[in-house]
C-alpha cells in the first residue's frame, strides 16, 4: 500500500487516522508539528500527506503552501484535515493549495475513500 504522512496535534484525532490507515494496510509517518512534517515529506516522500489545519505554530495551510512552493514536495498531494465549516474555508484551503479535505469528526468510510480516490488519482499516469 502507500506511505502516508500525518501531521494533526489532536492525539484522538491522530489515532484514529493512523488506525484507520493501518486498517486497510498504508505505512503511517506522524508528527504534531507541521515543521517536522515539512522535514519528513521532504526525506520520506510519502505518497500523501493528510494535514490537519489547525496547529500550534505553523498552521497547516501555511505549511501546505510550502510544501507546493519546494520542488521537492511539491508533486505530493495534500489532503486537508479541517473542523472549519464555515463557506468560505474550501476555497482558503484550495488556494493554499490542497488537494482535497477531510471534514472532523472522521466518518469512517468517507475517510478512506478519499484517501483512496486520492491514491488512484494520483498513481495515474499524466494527461498531456
Ligand atoms: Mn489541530
Amino acid at each position: 500500500m502507500a506511505t502516508i504522512l500525518v501531521i494533526e496535534d489532536n492525539p484522538a484525532n491522530m489515532a484514529l487516522a493512523t488506525f484507520l490507515l493501518q486498517s486497510v494496510g498504508h505505512e503511517v509517518l506522524s508528527t504534531i508539528d507541521a515543521e517536522a512534517g515539512l522535514t519528513l515529506a521532504r526525506e520520506r516522500q510519502p505518497a500523501l500527506v493528510l494535514m490537519d489545519i489547525q496547529l500550534p505554530g505553523m498552521d497547516g495551510l501555511k505549511a501546505t503552501a510550502l510544501l507546493k512552493r519546494d520542488a521537492a514536495t511539491r508533486a505530493i498531494p495534500v489532503i486537508a484535515l479541517t473542523a472549519l465549516a464555515m463557506s468560505g474555508d474550501e476555497e482558503r484551503i484550495r488556494a493554499a493549495g490542497c488537494d482535497g479535505y477531510i471534514a472532523k469528526p472522521f466518518a469512517y468510510r468517507e475517510f478512506l475513500a478519499t484517501i483512496a480516490a486520492q491514491l488512484a488519482q494520483s498513481s495515474r499516469p499524466a494527461q498531456p
